[in-house]
C-alpha cells in the first residue's frame, strides 16, 4: 500500500519546530508534491481550561494553536487538509491536556502517552536519579550554606536527567531504568484508557494514540531493551490495544520510531512487532512523519514498507484518511 496521507506534523506554531521554512503554506505545498490526498497539521497544544500545564506548554494555548488554521491557504491543490492537534497525557498525574468540548473543535486529536523525555511532568524521575539530586543538593548546601536550601536544590535540579544517570555509580543503582520505562508505558496507556476525559474526547472527535509505547528521548540501545520488556508481555499489549479499539481510537504509525535492518527490511523491528499485535486486536491506523520541517515530510515514503511489514492495507486504515 502506498501511504497517501500524513496526520502527524508540526509547523512553526510548535515551540519545538526550528525550521524557519516550516509554514503551513509550505507544508500544504509539500503535501501536494508528495501526492497526499489527506494531510493534517497537529501542533502541540495544551487546553488552558485544564490546570497543570508545564512551562513549555503554557504558551501553546488553544487560541494560539488556532492561528495555524487561519494560515491554511484557500488553494490546497486538491489535498484535503485536516486541522488537528497533538495534546499531552501525563501518566504520573493522570492528567489529559484537553477537555472533550475543546477537542471537538479539531478535526482529530493525537494523544501521546509516552513523552517520557518530559521528566517530572509526564513521568517521575526514577528513584536513583532523585536520590542523587538530593545528595547533590545537600552537598552544595553544606559547602555553601549562604545559598540556602532552595537555591541548592534548584542547582541540583539543573542537571539533565541523562547527565545524572551517567554520574550514578553501580552501587547507587537500584532501578532498572528501561524496565521502569516499560512499566510506565504500560501504566500510562492503561490509566489513559480509564481517564474520563479520554472517553469524552474519543466520543467527540477522531482520536489516535501518538507513537504508542515508544519511550521518547532514549538511545537506540535503551529503546531496544524497553521493547524487550514490552514484548515479553504480549497478552497485556493485546488487551490494552483491544481496549483502545473498543473506544474506536486508532494508532499513529510514527515513521521515525521504526528502523529498517541493513537490507532495508522492517520485518524484525520491535515497533512493527508491537503494531502487529495492535492490528490483531482490531486497532485502525493512520501514518505520521512527526516532521518538524518541510524536508522531514519526505520520510512518509518509508511508510509504504512499514505498512507492508505490519500488514496494514486500506482495510486497516482509519476512516478519516480514506
Ligand atoms: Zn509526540
Ligand atoms: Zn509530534
Amino acid at each position: 500500500m502506498r501511504v497517501t496521507h500524513d496526520l502527524h506534523t508540526h509547523t512553526l506554531f510548535s515551540s519545538c519546530c526550528y525550521d524557519p521554512e516550516a509554514t503551513v503554506r509550505a507544508f500544504v505545498d509539500k503535501a501536494h508534491e508528495l501526492g497526499h490526498t489527506v494531510f493534517g497539521i497537529s501542533n502541540h497544544l495544551w487546553d488552558e481550561k485544564v490546570p497543570g500545564a508545564s512551562g513549555w506548554y503554557k504558551g501553546q494555548t488553544i487560541d494560539y494553536g488556532f492561528e495555524a488554521s487561519y494560515a491554511i491557504p484557500a488553494d490546497t491543490h486538491g489535498v484535503k487538509i485536516l486541522f488537528g492537534t497533538e495534546t499531552e497525557y501525563c501518566g504520573m498525574t493522570d492528567n489529559l491536556g484537553m477537555l472533550p468540548e475543546t477537542a471537538a473543535r479539531f478535526d482529530y486529536v493525537l494523544i501521546p502517552h509516552t513523552h517520557t523525555h518530559m521528566k517530572n511532568f509526564v513521568i517521575a524521575e526514577n528513584a536513583d536519579v532523585k536520590a542523587y539530586r538530593s545528595r547533590l543538593s545537600a552537598a552544595i548546601e553544606e559547602k555553601f550554606p549562604e545559598l540556602g536550601h532552595d537555591v541548592a536544590s534548584r542547582m541540583a535540579g539543573t542537571l539533565r536527567y541523562q547527565e545524572v544517570k551517567a554520574l550514578l555509580k553501580d552501587d547507587e543503582k537500584t532501578v532498572d531504568d528501561e524496565k521502569y520505562l516499560a512499566d510506565f508505558c504500560f501504566s500510562s496507556f492503561e490509566s489513559l484508557m480509564k481517564n474520563p476525559n479520554f472517553a469524552g474526547v474519543a466520543a467527540k472527535v477522531p482520536t489516535f494514540i501518538a507513537h504508542p509505547f515508544w519511550a521518547c528521548g532514549e538511545t537506540r540501545q535503551e529503546i531496544e531493551r524497553v521493547f524487550s520488556f514490552l514484548l515479553a508481555e504480549r497478552d497485556r499489549l493485546y488487551a490494552d490495544f483491544e481496549t483502545c479499539a473498543s473506544f474506536g481510537v486508532g494508532l499513529d504509525v510514527n515513521i521515525g520510531t521504526y528502523r529498517a535492518d541493513e537490507n532495508g527490511s522492517y520485518g524484525d523491528d520491535p515497533m512493527v512487532a508491537v503494531m502487529r499485535i495492535a492490528k490483531d486486536a482490531g486497532c485502525k491506523f493512520i501514518f505520521g512523519t512527526d516532521s518538524h520541517s518541510v524536508k522531514g515530510l519526505e520520510n512518509i515514503r518509508r511508510g509504504d514498507a512499514i505498512a507492508e511489514a505490519i500488514g496494514i492495507g486500506e482495510k486497516e486504515l482509519a476512516d478519516i484518511v480514506k
